[in-house]
């Protein structure tokens, strides 16, 4: 199989895939092997933007389910993401990759608000950029944010790492015979609800011809073989 022309990708990684072999938070060791992944990617000449989620910390629906209000649960969830994306700006530029974070909700001593132009300047130069805090609303997830960067840094895919290497038609730790897709469109992710991003993410993506590109992210060295279009994968797109 060729390799696929792709100049700029958005990687989606999940809070859950910081935390290594612990229950919660993060695993510093464990975020400077995901950096040696994203700057051995980078390294082959792509332009990367990162979203990193935030479950690995909080999740605004787990408090909601324990009797919080809502949106003051996911505005926590967001700064949980902020969390994150310092930790993997550390981890890269503990490797001296060059990394801007920037976040949707303002927070100037840390890092950058989001701006697309400046976004634009930094893959320019060379820089990973990370964008936190999702879409900035609650009600929403980071899926919902890395479809938005995608489509706003006009990226040519958007790559979600997860522990599973690609969509099933059913889920594959319950059913010995579950199929998995080399290629799926987004309308049957949708009407089957498969899992792949939350509806919303999913609709903006196909709205915006963004192909998402399913693999995991627990194999070592599996992100540089997906980006070549090679390994187990499974590509949303039409
Ligand atoms: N969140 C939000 N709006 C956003 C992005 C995230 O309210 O645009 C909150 C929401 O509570 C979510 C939490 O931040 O549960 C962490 O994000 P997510 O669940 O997407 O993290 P992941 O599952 O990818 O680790």
């Amino acid at each position: 199989m060729s390799a696929p022309a792709y100049k700029r990708v958005l990687l989606k990684l999940s809070g859950e895939v910081l935390m290594g072999n612990q229950q919660f938070g993060i695993d510093p060791e464990f975020v400077g092997e995901l950096a040696k992944e994203v700057k051995e990617a980078k390294d082959t000449g792509l332009e990367i933007c990162l979203v990193i989620g935030g479950g690995n910390i909080f999740r605004g629906m787990a408090g909601a389910a324990k009797g919080m209000d809502r949106a003051q649960a996911d505005y926590m969830g967001m700064l949980a993401t902020v969390m994150n994306a310092l930790a993997m700006q550390n981890a890269l530029e503990q490797l001296g990759v060059p990394t801007r974070v920037q976040s949707a909700i303002e927070m100037d001593k840390v890092c950058e608000p989001v701006i697309r132009r400046r976004a634009e300047r930094h893959l320019e130069k060379g820089r990973v950029v990370i964008f936190a805090a999702g879409v900035g609303a609650p009600y929403f997830t980071t899926d919902s944010g890395a479809a938005l960067r995608a489509a706003e840094m006009q990226c040519d895919a958007l790559f979600k790492g997860t522990s599973v290497d690609g969509v099933y038609d059913s889920d594959p730790k319950t059913n010995s015979s579950a199929k998995r897709y080399e290629t799926v469109d987004y309308d049957t992710v949708l009407a089957d609800n498969l899992k792949v991003m939350d509806a919303s993410a999913v609709a903006l993506c196909r709205d915006n011809a963004i192909p998402i590109v399913v693999f995991s992210i627990r194999e070592q060295g599996n992100l540089a073989k997906v980006l070549r279009g090679e390994g187990t994968q499974t590509i949303v797109r039409k």
